[in-house]
């Protein structure tokens, strides 16, 4: 009987132990699974961390060369990312020049031109920043552009004309360049669509008036960079494109400061801006009388031997006529169209004061 008792004792202190070491098995294995579940919780965790990391790297780049493709001919730089900061002016003025004024100035201008295309100087753009715009040493242009068309439409925006002539190039799928003048909270829209379609902008200068502008380097240079702001503030665009109100030939500016185009196409230059001026123009600011004038005035002068860059104005309704003829018969005789951007060689004629 003790006997037995003694191995009934046994038995269930060898099975309490047993189911002891059971039971500690269990919680360690537990843990074990515990842990490791934890572990691959967290390994999940991190590689969605870091995929998203991935992924907001990768969309910021997107961004950015998205930008870069609106922005490159503007030729901004790292600022790209500040963009789209739009602060609605309180003061913001129409453009106070009458555009009859700066039409008949142009016309001068445009005269002048005619007159000194042989003179035009080409430069590569390879050379923008050592090119010595004052001499009229003919720099070779690139056989690529050979049969380009740069059109450059200036003086605007207009409510009425601008946004047609947007509809044309939308629809002829042409890229073209715009330099503008300063324009009113109303017309914003009209410097964001253009950016928003692929076109450059550029600055012809926040006010035309060849007496305020040319007075000297400070009154010109802050013209610049009063406009360049406030594209920058409506589009995120810093444009460093720059076509002097009346061409950098213009002879107009020496009545208000004798030199002033000589010692601006070097400022300009010096502080990273293009400038370009036209080696055919559209006559649209003054002796073209119609869009059949217009039109002959561009398509008589186009050239496959170079580039050909064309100076229109979407201020009037003579040239929104011509565009789409215009467009059709250079894209007929095998012509392509490009907006400014920096490979496009800066076309700089003869700087005559
Ligand atoms: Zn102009």
């Amino acid at each position: 009987m003790e006997e037995e008792r003694k191995i009934n004792v046994s038995k269930v202190i060898i099975t309490v132990i047993s189911a002891i070491i059971l039971i500690l098995i269990i919680v360690l294995l537990t843990r074990v699974l515990t842990n490791q579940k934890q572990a691959a919780e967290y390994n999940v965790s991190e590689s969605k961390t870091s995929t998203e990391n991935v992924w907001k790297i990768k969309s910021a780049d997107e961004i950015n060369t998205n930008e870069a493709v609106s922005n490159k001919t503007e030729n901004t730089v790292t600022e790209n990312i500040v963009a789209n900061n739009v602060v609605v002016e309180n003061t913001v003025s129409q453009n106070t020049l009458p555009e009859n004024t700066a039409n008949g100035n142009e016309t001068n201008a445009n005269t002048t031109e005619q007159n000194n295309t042989s003179e035009n100087i080409v430069a590569n753009s390879n050379q923008t920043t050592n090119q010595k715009t004052t001499t009229n040493t003919k720099v070779d242009d690139k056989k690529s552009n050979n049969g380009v068309i740069w059109l450059t439409f200036d003086d605007g925006p207009s409510s009425t004309i601008t946004p047609k002539v947007l509809d044309i190039l939308k629809k002829e799928n042409v890229k073209a360049t715009f330099f503008v003048l300063n324009y009113s909270s109303a017309n914003e829209h009209l410097i964001k669509r253009i950016v928003a379609e692929g076109h450059t902008i550029g600055i012809h200068g926040y006010s035309h008036e060849y007496s305020k502008i040319y007075k000297s380097k400070e009154t010109f240079m802050n013209n610049v960079y009063s406009l360049q702001d406030k594209i920058y503030k409506s589009t995120g665009v810093k444009s460093m494109y720059i076509r002097f109100p009346g061409g950098s030939s213009n002879t107009v500016s020496r009545h208000y400061c004798k030199g002033i185009m000589t010692e601006l196409t070097k400022e300009v230059l010096s502080k990273g801006f293009r400038y370009y001026d036209w080696n055919i123009s559209s006559g649209d600011a003054g002796g073209a009388k119609n869009a059949k004038a217009v039109y002959k005035n561009v398509t008589k002068n186009l050239s496959k031997k170079r580039g050909n860059l064309v100076l229109c104005h979407d201020i009037h309704q003579k040239t929104l006529e011509a565009l789409p003829d215009i467009i059709k018969y250079a894209k007929k005789e095998g012509y392509t169209f490009a907006r400014i951007d920096d490979n496009t060689p800066m076309y700089a004629q003869h700087v005559n004061n």
